[in-house]
Formats: C-alpha cells, sequence, structure tokens
C-alpha cells in the first residue's frame, strides 16, 4: 500500500489523506484520554470496536436520513470518511445526571433530567474544552444561527433514535457527544454529523444492573472496559460471524485484555 500522508493526530484518532479528494481515512486507535488528556491509557481492542460501532451507529442515522461524513469501513481499524471542516463545538445531549453536570449543579448522578438537556463545549484542548452558550457561539461566530438550528435538531432526532435503540438492548443513554462538520459547495455549506459515537463519547448503563459501559470505566479506574466495549458491540449484534468488511475475521479474542472487575453479559 503506497504511504499515505498523515493530516492530524488526535487523542483516539489519526486522520489520513483518503483516496479522492475530499475524503480521509479514520484510524481508531486503543489510546484513551480523560480529564483533558491529564490521564493517558490505552484500553485493547477499542480501536477496532470503536470504528465497528461507529460504522454501525452512523449507518443506521443515514437511514433515517441524518446526513453524516461516513462513507464505508475499509477494515477493522479504518474508516472511510467525507472530509469536513470541523464546527470547533462539541454537543453535548444529556437525559440523565452524570459527569461534569452533577460535579458544577450538584445534581446526583442517575438522576433523570427534567427534559433533555444541549449543552456547547468550546472545542480547545488547551483550553479544557469550556462550556459556552449560544451567546458565545454568535458573539464569535463559531456557527451561524441557522446552523445552530440545525445542529439542535439533529441532535434531538439523534437522540431519540439512539435512545430507543440501546434500550432495545438493555442500556440506558445517559449523554452523548456529536461533532458536526460543514461540506462547502461553492458559496454554500451544509452541516453532516462527524467525528465518531462510541462508548468514547457516550455514557451507557446498563437498565438492570446500572453497570457503566462506556469510558467511565477508565475514567474511574473501575476496571473491565475491554469487556464493557465488547459487550456493547455485542448486544448491537456486531460480534458475531457476519461479514465484517473487505475478507476479514473480526478477532476481538487477539484484543482481549486482563480483567480487574469482571462485566457479566446478561443472558
Ligand atoms: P481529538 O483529540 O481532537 O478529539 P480525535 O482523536 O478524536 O481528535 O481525532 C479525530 C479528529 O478529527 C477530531 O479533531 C475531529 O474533530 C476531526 N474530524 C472528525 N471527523 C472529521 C471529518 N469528517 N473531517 C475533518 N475532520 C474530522
Ligand atoms: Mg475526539
Amino acid at each position: 500500500m503506497p504511504r499515505r500522508r498523515q493530516i492530524y493526530e488526535g487523542k483516539a484518532k489519526i486522520l489520513y489523506e483518503g483516496p479522492e479528494p475530499g475524503t480521509l481515512i479514520q484510524y481508531f486507535k486503543d489510546d484513551a484520554t480523560a480529564f483533558n488528556a491529564q490521564k493517558k491509557g490505552t484500553i485493547n481492542g477499542k480501536g477496532v470496536i470503536n470504528n465497528r460501532i461507529s460504522e454501525y451507529v452512523f449507518l443506521r442515522l443515514g437511514h433515517i436520513g441524518i446526513p453524516t461524513h461516513f462513507i464505508r469501513r475499509l477494515n477493522m481499524r479504518e474508516q472511510l470518511v467525507r472530509q469536513a471542516e470541523i464546527v470547533p463545538i462539541e454537543v453535548v445531549v444529556r437525559n440523565v445526571a452524570a459527569g461534569s453536570i452533577s460535579k458544577r449543579l450538584g445534581i446526583e448522578e442517575g438522576e433523570p433530567l427534567p427534559h433533555t438537556l444541549i449543552e456547547y463545549y468550546y472545542k480547545d484542548d488547551g483550553l479544557g474544552d469550556p462550556l459556552i452558550a449560544e451567546e458565545h457561539i454568535a458573539c464569535f461566530n463559531w456557527a451561524s444561527n441557522e446552523e445552530m438550528q440545525d445542529i439542535a435538531s439533529m441532535a434531538i432526532r439523534i437522540n431519540d433514535f439512539l435512545c430507543g435503540m440501546f434500550a432495545a438492548i438493555n442500556i440506558r443513554l445517559v449523554d452523548f457527544k456529536l461533532e458536526f462538520g460543514r461540506i462547502w459547495d461553492g458559496d454554500y455549506s451544509r452541516l453532516i454529523l462527524a467525528d465518531e459515537i462510541s462508548p468514547d463519547g457516550c455514557r451507557l448503563w446498563d437498565m438492570t444492573t446500572g453497570e457503566k459501559l462506556d469510558k467511565d470505566r477508565f475514567r474511574r479506574d473501575l476496571g473491565g472496559e475491554e469487556d464493557a466495549y465488547q459487550e456493547v458491540a455485542r448486544r448491537l449484534g456486531l460480534l458475531q460471524n457476519e461479514d465484517n468488511g473487505p475478507g476479514e475475521v473480526f478477532d476481538l479474542n487477539a484484543h482481549r485484555g486482563k480483567l480487574r472487575s469482571p462485566i457479566k453479559p446478561k443472558k
């Protein structure tokens, strides 16, 4: 394979130039970071699972009419996507209080919110991705009012769809993070859903036991993160012997790590 030009290396993924103009290859790493990269580690096999989960979620969202950057998965760790101009805002959708909102406002974790909340964070690692208001977004022209309307309505549709999708496999979608990007056509642009949707950027709790099946296992040193990610993929039906892409066997056993606190799969 010819050497590809690396465009960017982030905390969880590497972006390479794609085979055609306007495309990129997203390579999913096993690297995990938390608390603005103060905590660093790896979750064995995470990249493989996140690539697969994100493919599945983006395809399903595409089917309900959400425009996304996803084109196709290339192999175990890579997917081909449309290159977009990333809006420098992390969009967080919350159904249940957890994490930073619990700390900031003193709401007990697990408390259902009176209604779904959308929060915006300025995407800047140097500043620690600070919480911002829509007024900041307008003031600094990070996105237009029209774009913000599109973002909010897509975020709500995505939330409704994903809540149902996860509820069907006995998982509560507590919160999740989205990124959007612009695709330009002359002077006009439209927004598409970009980046990834995976247990790295979602809080996913087992509905029966409350067990965490997401990156909080890593953040909070709970152990069993490999099994938790794998359990989400398994419940989504992604670990069976189905077609896993160009001539490949999806061999997760190669990635299994040692467990500190086993996740008991539901029967
Ligand atoms: P980070 O450490 O910045 O979160 P990641 O490891 O998540 O980075 O790598 C993905 C990077 O690629 C992110 O900065 C994300 O905004 C960007 N990105 C995601 N999808 C696209 C896309 N379709 N076009 C351009 N950039 C993208
Ligand atoms: Mg990221």
